[in-house]
């Protein structure tokens, strides 16, 4: 059995904490620290950043962390670069555990951008649109003074121009909340990072039914390195390199 370190804030790592505690590895999730009453993981919990890739080597070292686990959000890259270069210069076994991107389905019409940037750009002026992005990307949308923004995100928003319409909520979204929102705010457009997985996709087959045009930020490249796309599997991985 192993000592795990599992960089969360996602339901997998979630999942991947349950599972691997219940394996009888003894797990610790890290967490940013971004969202106030974050979900409690299975084990033991640390929150906070580490300082860089420092930090993150000195923790490995110091915890004798015999197994990392990046289960970080498809977005979130300095964490994901960071734990490679740390389990690179402490020699610690490393696993990044990334849920598959969306597809596009019949019906879907896709406009797929690399960046936020190049998101809020291809809005065209006076659309009205959805933004799930998360908060801390907002500025290039902000800018925009010609479009109606519409924004959701799981935490209160501060200091947003008038203009912008703020949503909370955090998902799993059922489809028919979903068409629901999309039809009470006449979105036209919705901006979206692909992220994969299920707890938010229905937005995507809310905009297909109800034929509204979706702009899709394309992820950022994973380090190199091996990762598996399910649980299961990054269990089956640590079970592979348990001492
Ligand atoms: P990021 O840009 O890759 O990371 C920025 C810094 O935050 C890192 O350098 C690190 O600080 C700290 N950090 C990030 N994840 C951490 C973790 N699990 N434990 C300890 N420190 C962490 O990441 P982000 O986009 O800000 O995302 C932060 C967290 O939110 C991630 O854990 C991610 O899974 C989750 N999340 C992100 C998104 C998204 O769209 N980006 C969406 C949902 C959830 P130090 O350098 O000081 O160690």
């Amino acid at each position: 059995m192993a000592r795990v370190l599992i960089l969360g804030g996602t339901g997998e790592a979630l999942r991947l904490a349950e599972a691997a505690v219940a394996a009888g590895h003894a797990v610790t999730t890290s967490l940013a620290g971004r969202t106030e009453s974050p979900r409690q993981p299975a084990g033991a919990l640390r929150t906070g950043g580490f300082g860089g890739v420092e930090g993150l080597a000195a923790y490995l070292r110091e915890e004798a962390v015999e197994a990392l686990l990046d289960a970080t959000h498809p977005f979130a890259a300095r964490i994901a670069a960071n734990a490679a270069e740390a389990a690179e210069q402490t020699g610690v076994p490393r696993l990044k555990l990334l849920r598959p991107a969306w597809q596009p389905l019949a019906g879907d019409a896709w406009q797929q951008v690399p960046n936020l940037e190049a998101a809020a750009a291809a809005l065209p002026a006076g659309c009205r649109a959805l933004l799930t992005i998360g908060r801390q990307e907002l500025a290039p949308f902000l800018e925009r003074e010609d479009l109606g923004l519409v924004v959701r995100s799981i935490e209160p928003l501060d200091g947003l121009p008038p203009q912008v319409r703020q949503i909370q909520g955090r998902g799993p979204f059922a489809l028919a909340e979903e068409l629901a929102l999309l039809e009470a705010e006449a979105i036209d457009r919705l901006v979206t990072k692909n992220a994969g997985g299920k707890a938010a996709s229905a937005k995507l087959e809310a905009a297909r039914r109800l034929r509204i045009q979706v702009v899709m930020v394309e992820r950022p490249a994973p380090p190199p390195g091996p990762s598996v796309a399910r649980v299961e599997a990054a269990l089956a991985w640590l079970a592979g390199i348990s001492p």
